[in-house]
């Protein structure tokens, strides 16, 4: 079956699920106008939010390890970071490629420095493996910050100090009240993923480098036939990773992030396609069914066993969201 659908499938899903965390970004943010008494109107706090605080899912983990408990104060956090890592385990970095805003907007970016410059650049080979690197060392970082370095008590104190109660707040505070240190970086990041393809994913996401790293154990792969392929280059040319797939049998590598544009491009039917262990191919159509079940089968597993939803009652909320020293 042809596979040429599958990228606008796949671009249908990304902005399907960009408007969803838009939308869930801006009931949050109605939360927080009346914790503060800037509004009337009460919302409930949709608890998906918390997605966006990984390094305190990072910390609920250890917390988890260290107590065999999820901390009830961000559990959905800890849900979303396990069902991510679930996901990247059995389909590659899927959620990169079909989930991740972040990802979604960075192939906006550089599809629009495509239609600018008619081409994408690239850095020489030895700086792009100097700059993939420097995600894998923020990532260390915070693995050793986090697992070696933050003793048993501290990490208990943290999940249920104030600081980490409103981390949420904190955050929608970082994004409406950007420092103009912020506002530099974030605007260079943006200029430099114009010319450059997933400028902050390839180089600098520590989220991106731990999904490949467990992505390496996932069962599919893109499989290229090297009988039927006729060594056109035209994968490699459309892999945003820059891999060199018309030269590999099988996909191995942890910057592959499962977005299906070489399989989709490949001229000929049956030389590239995913495939499990045995040869045995992933439909496009059972793969992009598998990402969407897969994410929503790990927040309902949230819902259903009560780790979803914040245990930090209205009123305190109502408390810290005015509380200066600890919002900053
Ligand atoms: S190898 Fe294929 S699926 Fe993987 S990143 Fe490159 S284009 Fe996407
Ligand atoms: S696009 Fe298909 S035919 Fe062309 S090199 Fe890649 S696998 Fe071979």
């Amino acid at each position: 079956m042809c596979n040429r659908f599958m990228q606008p499938l796949r671009v249908a899903v990304q902005w399907l699920f960009l408007c969803f965390i838009g939308y869930l970004g801006v009931e949050f943010y109605r939360f927080v106008l009346y914790c503060r008494g800037e509004s009337a109107v009460f919302i409930p706090r949709p608890d998906g939010v918390e997605g966006f605080l990984p390094i305190s899912a990072l910390v609920s983990l250890r917390g988890w390890l260290l107590t065999g408990e999820i901390n009830p104060l961000h559990p959905a956090g800890l849900v979303l970071f396990l069902t991510i890592i679930g996901l990247s385990l059995l389909l590659k970095r899927s959620f990169c490629s079909w989930i991740c805003p972040v990802g979604t907007l960075s192939e906006l970016c550089w599809k629009g420095g495509f239609n600018l410059f008619r081409r994408n650049f690239r850095p020489p080979p030895w700086l792009d493996n100097v700059l993939r690197g420097i995600k894998y060392l923020l990532l260390l970082l915070f693995f050793w910050s986090i697992f070696v370095l933050m003793a048993p008590g501290a990490v208990i104190s943290f999940i249920s100090s104030d600081y980490n109660k409103i981390a949420d707040i904190r955050m929608l505070d970082f994004f409406l009240h950007p420092s103009l240190f912020s506002l530099i970086i974030i605007g260079l990041l943006l200029l430099l993923s114009f010319p450059v393809k997933n400028f902050f994913c390839r180089f600098l996401c520590p989220y991106g480098a731990l999904l490949g790293l467990v992505s390496i154990f996932s069962p599919v792969k893109v499989t290229r036939d090297p009988q039927l392929c006729v060594s056109c280059g035209v994968c490699s040319q459309a892999c945003p990773s820059h891999l060199p797939v018309m030269v590999m049998e099988r996909i191995h590598s942890p910057e592959c992030i499962g977005c299906w544009r070489c399989i989709a491009h490949c001229p000929v039917h049956g030389a590239l396609e995913m495939k499990l262990p045995g040869k045995i191919v992933v439909p496009g159509l059972l793969f992009a069914l598998l990402v969407l079940l897969l994410f929503w089968g790990g927040t309902m597993a949230g819902k259903v066993t009560g780790h979803w939803q914040t245990a930090i009652p209205v009123s305190e909320y109502l408390l810290l969201s005015r509380d200066p020293s600890v919002r900053h």
